[in-house]
Parts: C-alpha cells; structure tokens; sequence
C-alpha cells in the first residue's frame, strides 16, 4: 500500500479515478478543514471548579467583589498611623500604646486613634484608623507604666506600607476571562477567590476514531501470522485528549464499504468529528478511499451537506490523508501509517479540534532552527520531518532529525519534539541550513 504517486502512467480506465486524485497545498486543505468546523459550536455545561482545570470557559466571569475585599496587612507586625511614626528610629523609636490584637479572620472592634497601634497578623483586616503596618522585626515590645501593652516602633512608617488596599487588584464586575480560555491554575484561584463553585466551560467534543484494516488485531490479541496490532486507534485518541476533547473508540473495522458506512451512520449521531486511520491508499482494499471517491467534489457553499475537502495533499508522509463534510459532520481520514497518521492528525485534526472550542489560533507554534544533519532526499512534496531540538552554545535552536522516521515506522514519533518543515524540490535540506519546525505538544 504505497502512497501513489502523481504522475502515473498505463493505469486502466477503471484503475485512472483512483490514481489520479488532485493534491491540494497543505496550507489549502488545512483552511477547508477549518472552514468546515467554522459554523459548528458546542453546548456548555457547568462543572465543579475543581473539575474545570484545562476545560474551556462559555462565559464571560466577571469579579463578584473587590479584591481584596477589605484592607488587608501584607505581614506580621503592628498595625500604625504612619504620621504617629514620623521621626522614629532604631535609637529614637516611638511609643504607641497596644489597642487591639488582630488575627486573619478577625476584624478589630477598636478604631486605632493618634498614640496607638495594633498588633495585627498577615491577612488581616487592618483596623479603621491604621494606614501602614510595621513588621514585627522593626518593633519591640514594651509596658506603660500602668502596666497597659505598648508597642516600640523603630523605623518610619509611609502611609500605605505593607497594606493591600480593598480593590487594588480587581474592582467588583471586572473582568476575569472570556469564552474560550482555557482555564489554567492561575484562573482557577480567581474562579475560587470570587466564589464560582461550578463553572460554565464548553462541552468537551466529541471525537470517534474508528481504524480500517483487515490485519489488524485489537491490543490483547496475541499476534498471529500477517497480523498487526491496531496501535492507531490508541495514539489518534491519546492526541484528541491531549487537544481537549473526548476520545469515542469504535474499534477496527474491516476493509469492506459497507461495514464502514454502516459504522458512519452510528456514530454521525454521536461524535462532533470524526477521525478514521487507514485505507485511504490506492490499494485494493482502500475502503476509505473509495467512499470518498464517491462523494461530490469540494463545495465551500453554506448547503452542501455531504462532500469532499480533499483527497490527496501535497505532503510527505501523509499524502492519501483525505478530509469530507458527510451530512454537516467533518471526517478526516488518515493514513495508517503510523507517522503519516500523526503528522495527519498535527496538521489537520488537532487544529480542527481546537478551533471547535472557540480557539483563534489553532495550529502548531513554529519556531526557526538550524538542521543539524542533511535531509538527503528531493521530494516533489514539502516533507514533515520528525526531529529532536536542541541548543547550541549561542542559545540558538538545532533541529536534529530522528532515526527511523520512514512513514511506516513509529519508533520515533515518542521521541519527536518537532516536525522540521523541509520545502519540496530537486535535493531536500543540508545540515546547516535553516529550517521552521512545527512545536509537537
Ligand atoms: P493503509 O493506509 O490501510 O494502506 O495502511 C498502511 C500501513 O499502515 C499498513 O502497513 C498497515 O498495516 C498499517 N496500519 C494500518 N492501520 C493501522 C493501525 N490502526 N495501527 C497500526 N498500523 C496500521
Ligand atoms: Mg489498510
């Protein structure tokens, strides 16, 4: 099962349709892709705060107080009126009798007056009449002479110091993330500060893999002769939950059409995209490719239900990935080549995906790196080469392409960390030259 190539020569006239499929650029195919999720959008749901880490917000959350919702001490130490400070030093310090003793929590009944403080602790509510808290290291303790608790204050205090005041860092009603944000850690402790127990975050899609080969085994079969294990189905859902959606997996299906239409009609009702791995080749057997043969052309009006993005992209590996709208529903196809799988998934389905949540920009983080060893070969395609990246003494990036990294083979894809971007053309890349690489998550 070759990936075939464009100019083919003495094929049949039966044999010619599934020879000569137009490629399309892959920067083409990916925008047709994403057109065809552009108009879908999901539901949201509310999930417990501590269930809503990674999940994308539905609403605009605003701030339901000030924050802080009081003036808060920023340490331990003595609440104070800076003015009542103003020429203390370690020699010189100030006497002010002890009013009050302010844990976290609490908030002082007593109105700190001119000559007095309060002892107060960090997170506390600083006391009506205090502007500035004094740490505990710059004080000392004392007795009046009636035995009353003072307070030694040895430095100058400034108006405000080591106080948080109420609002300094949100204002009530302000705004705390849009639809869309992922929600990270740091959002979660604003979701718990402002009080949001349950959170509204997009539905998780749905996204059904389904792999096509009559060699294939499930995972706990033991191998028999010519057979392989189906490893696709388990990396393809690995990566749609690495993107955020929920992995429906239907399992192998075999190389006849009418399993996989059959298969189709289910789970159209179940799954917001679908994913397939194999059978897009020119093989006898290629039971995806023939389905998608099938289909009208490409059609970007806003009516058609059931047609084909693309049947062949300009690329290595990966060329018979194939992408369709059937009945409103994006399927892609990818090859089951293992690496061509990945690289298919990289470039159009996890952008898919992404962009289904409300993500703008949805594909992979590029950066410049310098290729550390020769990619030999020419390619009429632009090729995906998988690579590990390292840094040079001068800080810059190296692009070393991994061993073993044909489309068939999978032994690298756990250790690739980028895709090199090589240009099509007569000679492929030499070490040295500079390259972009596509960042793996
Ligand atoms: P195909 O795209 O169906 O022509 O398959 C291309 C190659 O990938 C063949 O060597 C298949 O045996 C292999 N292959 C297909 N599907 C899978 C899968 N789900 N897991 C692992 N290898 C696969
Ligand atoms: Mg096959």
């Amino acid at each position: 099962m070759v990936e075939g190539s464009d100019i083919v020569t003495g094929v049949t006239k039966e044999d010619s349709g599934r020879f000569l499929r137009r490629a399309v650029k892959v920067e083409e195919a990916q925008r047709r892709v994403l057109a065809a999720v552009a108009t879908q959008k999901l539901a949201s749901e509310q999930v417990a705060l501590a269930e809503s880490s990674g999940r994308r917000l539905a609403k605009s959350l605003s701030a339901t107080s000030d924050w802080p919702p009081f003036a808060r001490s920023g340490l331990d130490g003595y609440a104070v009126r800076a003015a009542d400070t103003a020429l203390a030093t370690p020699d010189n310090p100030a006497l002010l009798r002890v009013v009050a003793s302010v844990a976290a929590g609490s908030v002082a009944r007593v109105t700190v007056e001119q000559g007095t403080a309060a002892r107060i602790m960090t997170g506390a509510a600083v006391p009506e009449g205090a502007d500035a808290v004094v740490m505990l290291e710059q004080t000392a303790e004392a007795i009046l002479a009636g035995g009353e608790r003072a307070a030694l204050i040895k430095a100058a205090a400034r108006s405000g110091q080591n106080v948080a005041p109420r609002g300094e860092e949100f204002r009530l009603g302000s705004l705390l993330a849009g639809p869309g944000a992922v929600l990270k850690p740091g959002h979660i402790a604003l979701l718990g500060t402002f009080g949001y127990a349950d959170v509204p975050v997009y539905r998780r899609p749905r996204v059904a893999v389904f792999a096509t080969g009559s060699e294939l085994l499930p995972v706990r079969a033991p191998l028999a002769p010519g057979r392989i294990r189906d490893s696709n189905s388990y990396m393809v859902a690995a990566m749609i939950k690495q993107s955020g959606a929920e992995p429906l997996l239907y399992g192998v299906l075999p190389d006849e059409p009418e399993a996989v239409s059959a298969a189709f009609a289910q789970i159209r009702e179940e799954a917001d995209i679908i994913l397939t791995t194999g059978g897009v080749s020119v093989g006898d057997y290629d039971v995806l490719a023939d389905i998608f043969r099938g289909l009208d052309d490409y059609c970007s009006e806003p009516l058609c239900n059931s047609y084909r993005l693309f049947n062949r992209v300009a690329m290595r590996p990966g060329s018979p990935t194939s992408a369709a709208v059937i009945d409103g529903k994006l399927v892609i196809a990818l090859s089951g080549n293992p690496s061509a799988c990945f690289v298919g998934f990289e470039l159009f389905a996890r952008p898919a995906i992404r962009a289904i949540q409300g993500e703008m920009n949805p594909f992979l983080h590029s950066v410049r790196a310098t290729l550390a060893t020769d990619i030999g070969k020419g390619s009429p395609h632009v090729r995906y080469v998988r690579i590990r990246l390292q840094q040079s003494r001068d800080g810059s990036l190296i692009a070393d392409p991994l061993a073993f990294s044909k489309s068939s083979m999978m032994a690298s894809i756990a250790d690739a960390e980028g895709l090199a971007i090589i240009p099509s053309g007569a000679i492929g890349a030499k070490a040295g030259e500079q390259v972009e690489v596509l960042i793996l998550p």
